[in-house]
């Protein structure tokens, strides 16, 4: 007997990757096809796609490697990273990720692959660990309210001048910032501020202040280079002028030091980097930001706040959701969506973890050490000018800058070169007697003397005054005594996790927002203490693997959308929007179009689109859409015509929100490229063109694409996300640039570019390596396939739930893209029944409820991802079509309009401590699905109040009352 000889492709595993990350199987995907009237994937296109988007020419990326080979190539490519002690400081500094937190949040799906918190009920356990995180943020920096994350430090800051020009009483159009802000902090408000048009004066604060006039004053405290000042003097000038004090905080610091809210500042930002989460070479970190509660209402980003349920009882939710984007639109004063939650999240454990005795441990080492390294650099005869700090000092070394910094170098460390004179040292947390030995190796002359450290820790003095020193207590709450061990901080992760369905659970169905498989092999680089470790102010030579793992990512990228450069530095969609729209106004300005500032937008769009003109300076236009969701050709013409030499740029998502690929797309460019006008693409559907379609070759100038829709980065719960956006060459001189780091755009050319738009040069550096192992391991075959599979599983589900729910748009041949609306509209005028409704009882089921009510109100939007099998794909359908019966029970009069099984959704286990009075059986209550026995998802709370905790806005953890 011979053994059929195997191809050798295959004994490599290569391939083997695309039928782990493709939900179903051959078996199934046959079955579905069949349902659909085909018989093979590829007849997909010409069923489904417009023929003249279709791609020319195939892609360059043909090889698919395996898991394995991925990983190999990934240890070859860190090896070229090399790990320096990195005492940069300037807003990033190494710290030490707890192990019992980086194992079970950090690397759990169940943290990971969560979804924004829109759907309340399934998301108790992350909505309480990010109120703990406000809470953290408004104990430390001594405010009222802070919000659940923002982007970074520098956009923070961003964020927070521009809130305080529309609060401030003070009609002048500037803002005065500390020359001592971080670098990337200045240079990102003053891109933001070009835009805006207002003025930004860098200059020393604690010196005449007085004789500027501006709307805001920011501050950085401690300053940069480290030292602390009092802001007494500084609030005082600025509340004169009727202008807000804003404050960019060193989180670590303030656990020693007087607390900004103590001196009456107005908004405090900053970094929680290192509370626990590593530099990752630039990122994803959370940024924070705190004002005081009379300016809730008007903070950027999202909002834990406290509520109550159905039985009563206190239960989380995003408070104020109004405000989001979509519905603010061109009001919108902020573009911000995906933020940072899973890094907010580690960070309120952090915090969690070590409590705030712990924490004055960590801070008070950190001073001391720095204490001890100053008073060791003045016996060996150097000048410190640092007078009062609390971990960054600045050494005098005339002349000698560069050569102490080489010579650090050659000892693994990285010192910061503020000029040819000085050099700045910020300790961390790792920081250890050796750290200091090192230093002191490095700064040796042969006369001095080697400083003893025993001897010197008991002689410095405390080099901050008792006025700038924190008095008052913090991290109070029950929460941050309660798991100091690790059996029951492990504990307490886990409880959190079980209340949340995650993708570890069920299918998430969000319609634009892209579900898929966040596989294992994907998360495991960044996790290297090579891709980790790294500061984003390294300098090059250090940094070598990220730079191949970029050139080769933008490649990848490049290929896939037919552009011909990428930015990587915009961290999440909206940033993507905000950066695209500003390549093409300073492309226009070049060109002497100056007066070109309208931005069409079709009605579809998502509010981010018009949040993102606005920031970037445009006016918003809106196009309509006809029956049938496209963009109006005939209003486009109409708005083209009026407009016509002021139109900036178009902005359209393809295929649209409507979940259909219009098929007038090149027209659509066509006729926005003969006003004058630049197409920008909303890339966030791109999971529906992937290897079919490339956009830059079919009419489009820039798009931004969520890496963390189409390329499997996980939406940690809210963030991080990356926005990459790609430009044709055209616009490539323009891409952002960075004030430290040089060499950023390559192509920047006589006119220079955009400017900065996130602190760090590469964005969220880290989490690159996600897309980058995604698109390896698929190659070409492996992501047309997906893609295809996506749009098969969307137009299964629109053929299955079609006899029981209008789909509400469909293109070509009745198909739809890779989602799919059904329309909910009619059950409200029927039988009162809402689209909440709907959503609330397929908890009891054990769904995550599709998008709600985006872009058409009442309507559910629906996208399966290719990587939901049939089997899933069908339990999600069989829930569905039992609850239209559910409705129909209503609508024909059996059973009750208010007290039915929809209205009391999801039922929680406290129901069955109560005696039975509902007119339906438990069985139906608990348990209406398939397969439900052995696995049901029990929600920890009723059907959350929202009216109530707009009214109510609590926004930290409960008053310790409620705690006995
Ligand atoms: C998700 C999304 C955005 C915003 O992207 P973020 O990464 O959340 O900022 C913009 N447009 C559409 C259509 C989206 O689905």
């Amino acid at each position: 007997m011979t053994l059929p000889r195997p191809n050798l492709n295959q004994l490599e595993m290569r391939g083997d990757f695309i039928r782990r990350h493709i939900g179903p199987n051959p078996e199934q995907i046959r079955a579905m096809l069949a349902e659909l009237g085909l018989t093979d994937l590829e007849q997909i296109i010409a069923k489904a796609l417009p023929a003249d988007i279709l791609n020319a020419e195939p892609l360059k990326l043909t090889e698919t490697i395996s898991e394995n080979a991925v990983i190999k190539h990934l240890r070859k490519i860190r090896e070229r990273n090399k790990v320096f002690t990195s005492l940069i400081g300037m807003g990033y500094y190494d710290t030490i990720m707890p192990a019992v937190i980086k194992r079970n949040v950090l690397e759990n799906p169940g943290w990971y692959t969560a979804y924004t918190p829109y759907q309340p009920e399934v998301s108790q356990g992350r909505l309480e660990a990010l109120l703990n995180f406000q809470q953290m943020i408004v104990d430390l920096t001594g405010m009222e309210i802070a919000n659940a994350s923002l982007l970074d430090e520098a956009t923070a800051a961003a964020e927070a001048v521009a809130m305080a020009r529309r609060l401030s009483h003070n009609p002048v159009q500037a803002v005065f910032v500390d020359r001592d802000c971080h670098p990337q902090t200045i240079a990102v408000v003053q891109t933001r501020a070009r835009s805006l048009g207002y003025q930004v004066i860098v200059g020393d604060p604690y010196r005449g202040l007085d004789r500027h006039d501006f709307f805001a004053v920011l501050v950085q405290y401690p300053g940069s280079q480290g030292e602390i000042h009092d802001l007494g003097e500084i609030v005082e000038i600025a509340h004169k002028k009727s202008a807000l004090a804003v404050a960019a905080a060193d989180l670590l610091s303030l656990v020693l030091l007087k607390p900004p809210g103590a001196f009456g500042v107005d908004i405090v930002v900053g970094s929680a980097q290192r509370f626990g989460v590593p530099m990752g070479y630039g990122g994803p970190h959370a940024a924070f930001f705190a004002t005081q509660d009379e300016y809730k209402r008007s903070m950027p980003g999202r909002l834990i706040g406290v509520s109550k349920d159905s039985h009563g009882h206190t239960a989380l939710r995003m408070a104020l959701q109004t405000r989001e984007q979509h519905i603010r639109r061109d009001k919108a004063t902020s573009n911000i969506c995906t933020s940072q939650v899973l890094l907010a999240v580690i960070a309120g454990f952090y915090a969690v973890y070590h409590g705030a005795d712990g924490l004055r441990m960590i801070a008070g080492r950190v001073h001391r050490y720095a204490q001890i390294l100053a008073a060791g650099l003045a016996l060996m005869g150097y000048e410190v000018v640092s007078r009062r700090y609390f971990d960054t000092l600045v050494v005098r070394v005339p002349n000698r800058a560069k050569r102490i910094a080489a010579q650090a170098m050659e000892a693994s460390i990285n010192l910061r070169v503020i000029d040819p004179d000085h050099i700045g040292i910020s300790l961390d947390e790792t920081t250890t007697r050796k750290t200091l030995r090192a230093l002191w190796q490095v700064f040796a002359t042969p006369a001095a003397e080697f400083p003893d450290i025993n001897r010197l820790h008991e002689s410095v003095d405390e080099c901050i005054p008792d006025a700038l020193l924190r008095s008052d207590p913090f991290l109070q709450h029950p929460v941050f005594a309660r798991y100091h061990s690790e059996t029951e901080m492990m504990r307490y992760m886990r409880r959190l996790a079980r209340r949340d369905i995650a993708l570890d659970r069920s299918m998430i169905p969000l319609g634009s927002c892209t579900m898929k498989l966040n596989a294992a092999t994907e998360m495991q680089a960044l996790s290297y203490h090579e891709f980790s470790g790294l500061h984003p102010f390294a300098p090059l030579y250090q940094t070598l693997g990220y730079q191949q793992m970029f050139a080769e990512l933008e490649d990848m990228l490049c290929d896939l959308t037919g552009f011909d450069a990428f930015s990587l530095q915009p961290n999440a969609g909206s940033q993507g929007e905000y950066t695209g729209l500003l390549v093409i106004r300073k492309f226009h300005q070049v060109n002497g179009q100056h007066q070109r500032t309208i931005c069409l937008i079709p009605a579809s769009a998502h509010g981010t689109n018009p949040a993102s003109a606005v920031l970037a300076g445009l006016k918003v236009v809106v196009v309509a859409c006809d029956d049938n969701g496209n963009v109006s050709l005939d209003d486009l013409k109409a708005k083209l015509a009026e407009y016509h030499d002021t139109v900036a740029a178009l902005m359209i998502t393809y295929p649209s929100t409507h979940g259909v690929f219009e098929e007038a797309f090149r027209t659509i460019c066509e006729l926005v490229h003969q006003h004058g006008g630049q197409v920008y693409l909303d890339g966030a559907n791109f999971n529906a063109l992937v290897g079919l379609s490339r956009p830059g070759k079919i009419g489009a100038d820039v798009a931004h694409l969520n890496l963390h829709k189409t390329f499997s980065i996980p939406h940690g719960g809210g963030g991080p996300g990356v926005g990459p956006i790609g430009v044709g060459a055209h616009l490539a001189p323009y891409l952002p640039d960075h004030p430290v780091v040089k060499n950023v755009n390559p192509n920047k050319g006589p006119h220079g570019t955009i400017g900065t738009v996130a602190a760090a040069p590469w964005g969220s550096a880290s989490i690159y390596t996600i897309s980058w192992a995604y698109i390896a391991m698929m190659g070409a075959a492996g992501l047309k396939k997906a893609t295809l599979t996506a749009i098969l599983n969307a137009n299964y589900i629109a053929k299955r739930l079609a006899p029981h729910y209008p789909i509400l748009y469909t293109g070509k041949n009745g198909w739809v893209a890779h989602e799919c609306i059904i329309d909910c509209r009619a059950f409200k005028h029927a039988c009162g029944i809402t689209v909440e409704d709907i959503a609330k009882r397929l908890i009891d089921f054990g769904f995550h409820a599709p998008t709600v009510s985006f872009p058409v109100p009442e309507t559910l939007m629906i996208e399966p991802t290719e990587s939901e099998d049939k089997e899933e794909i069908d339990r999600f359908c069989n829930a569905l079509i039992a609850i239209r019966q559910e409705i129909a029970e209503i609508e024909n009069g059996n059973a009750d309009p208010e007290n039915n099984v929809l209205r009391h959704a999801p039922h929680t286990h406290k129901l069955l401590l109560e005696e039975w009075t509902l007119p339906y059986s438990r069985q139906q209550a608990f348990f209406p699905g398939d397969d439900q026995e052995d696995d049901k998802y029990w929600p920890p709370v009723g059907r959350i109040d929202n009216v109530y905790g707009d009214r109510h806005v609590i926004c930290t953890c409960p008053p310790l009352e409620d705690y006995q």
